[in-house]
């Protein structure tokens, strides 16, 4: 079952880069689906502009709900580095959400 996107769903996050796309209760979890706001990124080796390259989908453990575990589903992002030259052809989005290759949100660790 699957409730509409709600502003107060996005409150939860305290992130104003961060969207509730969707809210998912199962049996015994909640399962918050989120992306980020578009931003143009650069290449993190070259510092050239880079462009979409689909999405990833990290699922990382968050603070419990209501006694609920809740997991976060993050659409994260794939850029592409359009410089030829460049020894980075592909990376993925980074944000204060979670951690490189992380399981937890930032907050669960906290
Ligand atoms: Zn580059």
């Amino acid at each position: 079952m699957s409730y509409a996107i709600c502003a107060p769903a996005c409150a939860l996050f305290d992130l104003s880069d961060v969207h509730v796309l969707a809210v998912d209760r199962g049996p015994r979890s909640f399962t918050v689906t989120v992306e980020t706001v578009p931003a143009l990124v650069g290449c993190p080796s070259c510092g050239v502009l880079a462009t979409g390259h689909g999405r990833r989908q990290v699922l990382l453990h968050d603070l419990p709900c209501a006694g609920v575990p809740v997991r976060v589903l993050w659409r994260k992002r794939i850029h592409r580095c359009r410089e030829d030259a460049c020894e980075i052809s592909t990376f993925s989005e980074v944000h204060d959400l979670a951690a490189p290759r992380g399981k937890l949100t930032t907050r669960a660790i906290a």
